[in-house]
């Protein structure tokens, strides 16, 4: 990658590369899907997940482009109990949801402690609840949540990357040991974590975006996650272009997700699965993406490590020295 020292990134600047935003309907979810995940009991569950459309996030991570489908002021009380509602009575029937709010679920900006309660009489017949939150907004407000819930919380944690440098550079406001006791807190009070964890983030090459996604699935299993999610890093939010321009910022290789995947599973340590939405963006090669794509999947709901795909397509350089 090119020297980009002397980038300063900021809030101002990650909001200057900008395009608009979509338009919403603040009263309804601005998606909901049903995908299949493996639970933490080994079976395979139809998942729900349904997209809140909430408030701005306050924080301004580099790579985001969740600020797309939000608001520009608070979504008032009652809005966001209203949206699950909506959005359940379409839902096929579910026992285990994620509610994404495009932010922190236990940011009070985003949903007030008020619509808690209701909140959790829409999804107290499930077994499973998992909601997003940054690291530091981690507190007695996911105690207050949990207790008014019967089924098991999961809080999903932005993990990003454990290179230090580039943590800070990625603008999320947040230092590994606010990650680390984002987590142990959780733990104590029988919540269990999952870890977002970056592929590929800008100023890193394949090489090094396979070792530090590796490297990040080992310190968040160390720190007591429950699973981990890798996220191959898309451009789309305006800031990522820039970066792609000035030659900061590349995709990574859909092998390199197979690689890192593999590696996690291998870990033993809990589940890993690989973010597969819009996979085809990362292959160049027409002859093995469907195999490969497959493979991933069937590690994702199998969480073992089938035969490998054989192509002649280019391994990506530098990765062949990686998985050894
Ligand atoms: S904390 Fe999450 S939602 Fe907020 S800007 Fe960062 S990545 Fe986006
Ligand atoms: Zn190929």
């Amino acid at each position: 990658m090119n020297e980009s020292k002397d980038l300063l990134i900021s809030d101002q600047w990650i909001v200057s590369k900008r395009g608009p935003k979509n338009n919403i309907d603040p009263r309804k979810p601005y998606a909901w899907l049903v995908e299949k995940e493996r639970a933490a009991s080994g079976s395979v569950v139809d998942t729900g997940i349904i997209f809140l459309t909430n408030s701005e996030c306050t924080f301004h991570c580099l790579m985001c482009d969740l600020w797309k489908n939000t608001t520009d002021y608070a979504v008032p009380a009652g809005s966001i109990p209203d949206q699950i509602e909506w959005a359940l009575e379409k839902m096929p029937d579910v026992k285990h949801l994620k509610l994404y709010n495009s932010g922190s679920f236990f940011d009070i900006r985003a949903i007030p402690e008020e619509d808690y309660p209701r909140i959790a009489s829409l999804v107290n017949h499930l077994e499973t609840l998992i909601v997003e939150c940054h690291p530091r907004l981690i507190g007695e407000r996911c105690i207050q949540f949990r207790d008014m819930l019967m089924p098991q919380l999961q809080v999903a944690l932005g993990l990003e990357t454990v290179n230090p440098d580039l943590l800070l550079r990625l603008n999320k406001k947040m230092s590994l040991n606010d990650f680390a006791t984002a987590v142990g807190f959780l733990k104590t009070h029988e919540i269990l974590s999952r870890a977002f964890i970056l592929l590929r983030p800008p100023f890193l090459n394949e090489e090094e975006g396979i070792f530090w996604a590796q490297r990040s699935l080992d310190f968040a299993f160390r720190v007591g996650v429950e699973c981990c999610t890798v996220i191959p890093v898309r451009g789309g939010n305006g800031a990522m272009e820039y970066l792609r321009d000035q030659g900061h910022f590349s995709s990574p290789d859909l092998r390199s997700l197979e690689m890192v995947l593999e590696y996690g599973i291998g870990l033993n340590e809990g589940r890993v699965f690989a973010d597969l939405w819009d996979l085809n963006l990362f292959s160049s090669c027409q002859g093995c993406f469907e195999k490969r794509a497959a493979r991933m999947n069937e590690m994702n709901l199998n969480q073992v490590i089938p035969e490998l795909v054989f192509c002649n397509c280019k391994v990506p350089e530098g990765s062949e020295m990686i998985t050894a």
